[in-house]
């Protein structure tokens, strides 16, 4: 049975594909999301499998890696907030009937953290929870080589912690997570809502780093709250590290000194959080999602004839 396999990432804008062996992509393609509903992101994804496949005819097995709500077990997406018509969509079940191979289905930041955990940042650590900081915040928690995915595949979403009750309103319908309060999305709105007009993230951080007061405040707040949130995690867990991905860790030392000083405050007594910065790029999902495919097939074999 061969190592490589096909690991296909679904994001809101593009549709990533690579033919993958031991953590290196041997072969790639992308298309755009289509907008227009389950079947015809079905068929792109279809579309972006057959080119690989095409190259690649020993790959035996799928990974997807999709946003959620996901039902992991059933294969199913719950619903994708940035992807229209992906409202209860079977689709490792659909994708597997049309290419005549298995496709399990993961969460795209467990895919992305087991990349980081098995062949990235994390690579040389027994345990380590993968933190992505973008609009919005996930997460994954690995030990081994397993993803620790809860009952219901919870486990590993970290941005849903509650770290404020009563504050700002998230995505999820609770108050005050910590998305809510340091990704992204909350940067925007909190320094947008201090200086009376509209800013991006990245304006917010480049006026941060031009030593603007009120930025450097929004900036600061936010990693205060993501200090905080590591140091809960770092007492629940204690994993050798963890690995910080997303468009805000780009912020490089700026941001993640911040966030270590306030780590390092809420854990006085105790060990301290070792961060280590994301090393696979946009190339995590892919590598992820072939990688968990790879992992979790090997322990279900012989595989069952579809
Ligand atoms: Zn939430």
């Amino acid at each position: 049975m061969t190592s490589t396999t096909l690991g296909l990432d679904l994001g809101g804008t593009k549709i990533a594909a690579a033919v993958v062996s031991r953590g290196e992509i041997l072969s790639r393609t992308q298309l755009p999301t289509p907008r227009t509903g389950y079947e015809a992101v079905l068929g792109a994804l279809e579309t972006a499998a057959r080119e690989l496949l095409a190259e690649h005819p020993e790959v035996e097995r799928v990974g997807l890696g999709s946003p959620g709500p996901l039902d992991i077990a059933a294969g199913r997406v719950i619903f994708a907030p940035n992807i229209p018509g992906m409202e209860q969509a079977p689709v490792a079940r659909d994708l597997s009937a049309r290419l005549g191979l298995p496709v399990v289905l993961e969460n795209d930041a467990n895919a992305a953290g087991y990349a980081e955990h098995l062949y990235g940042a994390a690579q040389a650590l027994e345990s380590s929870i993968y933190v992505t900081i973008s609009t919005g915040i996930g997460g994954g928690v690995f030990v081994g080589e397993r993803v620790i995915r809860g009952v219901h595949g919870v486990a590993g979403e970290v941005g849903h912690m509650t770290l404020l009750p009563g504050g700002p309103l998230c995505g999820c319908g609770q108050h005050g997570c910590w998305e809510a309060l340091a990704a992204g999305r909350a940067v925007a709105r909190d320094a947008s809502h201090a200086y009376g007009f509209a800013l991006t993230t990245a304006q917010v951080f480049d006026r941060a780093r031009a030593g603007e007061r009120l930025a450097l405040r929004v900036v600061e707040n936010a990693a205060y709250y993501t200090g905080l949130a590591l140091a809960n995690l770092l007492k629940a867990f204690e994993p050798d590290g963890f690995v910080i991905g997303g468009g805000m860790a780009q912020a490089g030392a700026f941001y993640l000194d911040k966030v270590q000083a306030a780590a390092d405050r809420f854990t006085e007594g105790f060990p301290s959080v070792k961060l280590f910065p994301a090393a696979l790029g946009t190339d995590a999902g892919v590598i992820g999602a072939a990688s968990v495919a790879a992992q979790q097939l090997s322990q279900s074999t012989p595989l069952a004839p579809l």
